[in-house]
């Protein structure tokens, strides 16, 4: 059976101050997160929850949908989904089969494309002639900054490949992301990005790299099926909005931590994005004219070598990402379908635009950086010593345990810059630790 997945705000719930809905827990977001705890704690565990979701859709930022143009789009910008975790592909794998996808992109910079990450490839196309991996760590070593420990995002850089190809790459890209010096964020940011001396230019490291076969969108769907009726969704409705109306015996939240605190200590940074799609028809496609304004360089035939590289049939850009680290105000045009492996005459792209996060936007990115962590370990702390400030405490359902918890889980809710499959480990983990604690 079909759990509920209804549109309007708190439609089947009680009138406030009348009888309020009990449920054994409460889930606020419907994303990767909220998702995985709402399978997990009815199918194992035999609990009714309710999730409240402030969006129109399941799957958070992992959202994806088909536009106008027919063209399966991420509607938050391209997710790659990708995991060195056996664990997390066979739980997933109960509500999706996977398409393989070697991510590969390319980084456009000084009007030619380049591999990217950093690998043989990139190098001989720096040289303009063909190398060697032993030519290209003998460069780098010689290039390179030696500094041990790299404390900040420029340092894991410069202490691998140098100033140059730093500046390149990195740097344009870094301040426009997030607009702050890449020496004012942590190393973990640009130290994301493999660099390679071998040909190996897939963009991540991950021994597993695959996307749902039928979107992420229908495994999402296919999750909330599985929890028939013990789970009931609201979207479009606001946590606080339903606080009148439920009781609960365990709260798990995947919001924004501040927020959840009436920003007691203050706002945490965020960065947020804006999206520009853009659809093409395969006429459109076939037509050089229209294409070769839109296009940074029209495409041909060559090696990794040449300069210009030519995009598919039925495709806008020769890959399924292209970075544009400099002379742009976007970061990146992705163009899901290369991913997908949708079939389909016509093409999306999205022109994706770094935005300062604000009042009616998303809260898309934590920001990785010293002052931000301090900040955030002053919210951390109070999960662990005032887990319902007063304004949520009457969410308690009588015969709840006398020191009832709230699991704090996601990427906004503990305020790391987590990908899907460390989020699903998390709620998995979260789910287990509330089966051990017969009082949740
Ligand atoms: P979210 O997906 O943010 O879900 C939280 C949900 O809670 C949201 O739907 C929100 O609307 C809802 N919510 C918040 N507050 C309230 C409230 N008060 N009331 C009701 N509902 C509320 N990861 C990868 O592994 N690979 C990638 O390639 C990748 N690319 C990414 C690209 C972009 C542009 C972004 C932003 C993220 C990317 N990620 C990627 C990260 C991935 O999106 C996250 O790891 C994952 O989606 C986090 O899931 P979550 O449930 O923690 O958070
Ligand atoms: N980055 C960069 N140049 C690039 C790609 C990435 O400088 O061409 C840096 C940038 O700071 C970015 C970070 O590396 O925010 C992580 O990149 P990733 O593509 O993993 O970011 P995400 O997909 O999470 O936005």
């Amino acid at each position: 059976m079909t759990a509920d997945v209804r549109p309007e705000p708190g439609s089947k719930l009680p009138a406030p101050h009348s009888m309020r809905k009990h449920v054994d827990c409460l889930i606020v977001g419907a994303g990767f997160s909220g998702l995985t705890m709402a399978e997990r704690l009815t199918t194992e565990q035999g609990k009714t929850c309710l999730l409240v979701e402030k969006r129109d859709h399941l799957g958070g930022n992992a959202y994806d949908k088909y536009d106008a143009a027919g063209v399966l789009v991420h509607a938050y910008g391209p997710h790659y989904f990708r995991t060195n975790a056996p664990r997390i592909v066979d739980y997933l794998s109960q509500f999706t089969a996977w398409h393989p996808v070697d991510y590969k992109i390319l980084s456009y910079s000084d009007g030619r494309y380049w591999n990217f990450p950093i690998n043989l490839n990139t190098f001989e196309q720096f040289l303009g002639r063909p190398s060697t991996s032993e030519e290209m760590e003998q460069w780098m070593a010689e290039h390179r900054v030696p500094i041990d420990n790299p404390a900040n995002s420029e340092e894991v850089v410069v202490s691998q490949v140098g100033w140059e190809l730093y500046e390149k790459f990195f740097k344009g890209y870094t301040l426009k992301q997030w607009r702050r010096h890449p020496k004012e964020l942590d190393a973990s940011v640009c130290g994301r990005i493999p660099i390679r001396t071998n040909r190996d230019d897939r963009y991540l490291r991950e021994d597993f790299q695959a996307i749902p076969k039928d979107g992420y969108t229908a495994m999402f769907e296919r999750m909330v099926a599985a929890c028939g009726d013990k789970l009931e969704i609201l979207l479009n409705t606001e946590f606080r909005a339903i606080l009148p109306q439920v009781r609960c015996k365990h709260l798990v939240y995947t919001g924004p931590i501040d927020e959840y605190y009436d920003y007691g200590h203050g706002r945490l940074p965020y960065r947020s994005l804006r999206f520009e799609p853009e659809s093409f028809t395969s006429e459109q496609l076939a037509d050089s004219s229209v294409l070769n304004c839109l296009r940074p360089s029209p495409p041909s035939s060559g090696s990794h070598l040449s300069a210009e590289k030519p995009a598919p049939a039925g495709f806008f850009q020769p890959a399924m990402q292209v970075n544009y680290p400099n002379d742009e105000e976007f970061t990146r045009i992705v163009e899901i379908k290369h991913a997908t492996g949708q079939q389909c005459a016509n093409t999306t792209i999205v022109r994706e635009y770094p935005d300062d996060f604000g009042p009616g936007k998303e809260a898309y990115y934590p920001v990785p950086a010293p002052d931000s962590a301090a900040l955030y370990q002053k919210y951390k702390s109070r999960t662990e010593t005032d887990p319902f400030p007063p304004h949520l405490r009457d969410l308690w359902a009588p015969g709840a345990a006398a020191d009832p918890t709230v699991s704090f889980i996601g990427r906004l809710a503990t305020y790391r810059y987590y990908n899907m499959d460390q989020i699903v480990g998390m709620a998995l983990k979260e789910a287990e630790k509330l089966a051990a604690t017969p009082a949740a």
